[in-house]
């Protein structure tokens, strides 16, 4: 346990999930953490959990794991560019409180944490996707992982691996399985807990980033470990000899932000010095919001000190056609600029990945 483990008020587990041996396991590991109300219910309808207005209703969200099972839609891999070739979902939702979120507006519904039962199924589907990927195979910076599988596109699995053990399970499974070609999990977090991780059979084909920040920006992640505490884990974990990486994610030109992202890089340096064969990867992502984010994200958090304006932002527009707002081409240039030169200079271990 850590400063940040998440502990929910209540548990939901359908009646499917409860069927499941993992979703079982997930019952179990609740009552021994501690929670009281683990309801197994009749169905598989999870029931409104109700709020009058859009924060009530976050809140009670918010507090809620749901032990589910994934249907066939969830389960189809998807191919999740820049970051990896397909996604694999454990989980969907994430107990944490970050106010530019990047998951609003992406789920629908109150934004309840569902952990899938059938884990099992859920992996079955990896080795027919080994070798099929666009992203990493066959270039030249990361052709060498093979195949990837990201983890944390809807979820940050480490906040809720002490609930579910689906991570540790599925490194494992990464780790010792032949899976028919070269293959590399992967998954992003803001939390700590990773002491289960360490002595695991992950036989470096899981590479685990840690999502970090300048200082002012780490402000609007409530409910994540403090910048410190992931470093932290981030050099254990690179002790351990897993491949590891910083997501730096979502730059924003605060006032300063030259001074604290110096700082930040100059903190990663100091967490893995010494680190025998390290594997670092740098992915750098830009803030950006689209109006259904921030429609939820203000419902969510309606006094955020967030800058979602969309005057001081230029619009891009995604493969169907959808809006983002991100930084002016002078501010992307000016922060790509910066990061290209901080990197090579202050932290020259990292292989960069993208900049988006
Ligand atoms: Fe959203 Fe990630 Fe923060 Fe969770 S940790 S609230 S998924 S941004």
């Amino acid at each position: 346990m850590t400063r940040s483990t998440w502990l929910p008020k209540r548990v939901l587990v359908t009646r499917s999930a409860a069927e499941l041996p993992h979703g079982r396991q997930i019952v179990d590991r609740c009552a021994a953490a501690g929670v009281e109300d683990v309801q197994l219910l009749r169905t598989d309808r999870l029931p409104s959990l109700g709020g009058d207005d859009p924060r009530s209703a976050y809140a009670l969200a918010k507090s809620t794991l749901a032990v589910v099972v994934a249907p066939p839609s969830k389960r189809k891999l998807q191919p999740i560019p820049p970051s990896a070739d397909w996604r694999v979902d454990l989980a969907e939702g994430c107990p944490a409180h970050c106010q530019y979120c990047y998951l609003a507006g992406s789920l629908g519904g109150p934004p309840i944490t569902r952990a899938y039962a059938n884990l099992d199924e859920i992996l079955d589907a990896v080795p027919q996707h080994v070798g099929g990927g666009a992203v990493t195979s066959g270039t030249e910076e990361r052709g060498h992982e093979g195949t990837t599988f990201e983890a944390s596109c809807y979820t940050d699995p480490l906040g809720i691996e002490h609930l579910t053990g689906s991570l540790s399970a599925a490194i494992t499974r990464f780790g010792t399985q032949d899976l028919g070609g070269p293959v590399q999990l992967r998954f992003t977090t803001k939390f700590d807990g990773v002491d289960p991780l360490l002595a695991l059979p992950h036989n470096g084909r899981t590479r685990v980033r840690f999502s970090v920040n300048a200082a002012s920006v780490e402000r609007f992640e409530g409910g994540t470990a403090r910048s410190q505490d992931r470093l932290s884990a981030l050099g254990r974990l690179a002790s351990a000899g897993y491949p590891v990486g910083l997501t730096i994610a979502p730059i924003m030109p605060v006032e300063g932000w030259r001074e604290e992202y110096a700082a930040l890089l100059d903190a990663v340096s100091a967490a893995v010095a010494g680190v025998p064969q390290l594997d670092l990867t740098a992915e750098l992502i830009t803030h950006r919001f689209t109006p259904k984010s921030k429609e939820v994200l203000l419902g969510w958090y309606p006094r955020t000190k967030l800058e979602m304006d969309e005057d001081l932002r230029r619009q891009k527009r995604g493969k169907f056609g959808a809006v983002k707002h991100v930084y002016p081409a002078p501010v992307m240039n000016e922060l790509r600029s910066w990061f290209d030169e901080a990197l090579a200079t202050r932290l020259p271990e990292a292989r960069f990945l993208y900049w988006t």
